[in-house]
């Protein structure tokens, strides 16, 4: 039961071809495992679609072909941003434990992964993406805490396996947080099971304790 799904903004961007590639790998991940996500998708593929063929119909009267309403607009403008060819990964229902976009850079699923200890038992795995933003896999031992922080971006933190709370919110598999610079957290693993999650941020953390601050250099955090 899937209860914190991707916004609005991800799935224009992610629509239009306008992520970093990092976002993309959280955005079709997350689609992978919610079919409410997947279904919201193809509508906004579909206005996308309407817009490009209007503007490509109508040639020199593409602006009247556009219709009024704000999410038709947005994607016209973001449309009209520049030449969109950032690849998109495929959404394929997955087999393991890892979504089939996510197993694609781990290289299998999760006995592929490579862990490197980051301290407090928790593990991370930076994945291969395009340097506009970072994508990392996350080992949070069961009952075990993320060191409180902020952020500069946005940082998108897909579950896996396990969940974590974090002030009042509980995130379960398949359950997408979005931090932005407005929020600090610290995020705890739930009791019982390890949690495993895909993390994004466009911008490094601001870690507020001064042992993680020193080591994020070496941690690409
Ligand atoms: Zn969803
Ligand atoms: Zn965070």
């Amino acid at each position: 039961m899937i209860r914190h799904h991707l916004s609005d903004a991800l799935l224009m961007g992610y629509s239009a071809g306008q992520l970093p590639e990092a976002f993309n790998l959280v955005v079709a991940s997350h689609i992978s495992m919610c079919d409410e996500c997947r279904a919201r998708l193809a509508s906004f593929d579909a206005v996308g679609g309407a817009l490009l063929d209007a503007s490509v119909d109508d040639l020199g009267e593409s602006d009247a072909a556009v219709p009024e309403s704000s999410l038709a607009a947005t994607m016209a403008r973001i449309r009209a941003a520049g030449p969109v060819e950032r690849t998109r990964p495929q959404v394929a229902p997955r087999r393991g434990l890892l979504p089939a976009p996510l197993s694609r850079y781990v290289g299998g699923d999760l006995d592929a992964i490579r862990w490197k200890p980051v301290g407090g038992g928790v593990r991370q795995a930076i994945l291969p993406t395009d340097k506009a933003a970072s994508a990392r896999l996350l080992f949070i031992p069961a009952g075990a805490a993320v060191p409180d922080h902020g952020h500069r971006g946005t940082e998108l933190t897909l579950v896996l396996q396990g969940a974590f709370s974090d002030a009042s919110e509980r995130f379960g598999p398949g359950d997408l947080e979005i931090a932005t610079a407005a929020d600090e957290h610290s995020p705890v693993a739930e009791q019982g099971m390890d949690c495993i999650c895909l993390a994004a941020t466009d911008a490094p953390l601001k870690f507020n304790t001064l042992l993680p601050r020193m080591l994020q250099p070496f941690l690409r955090i």
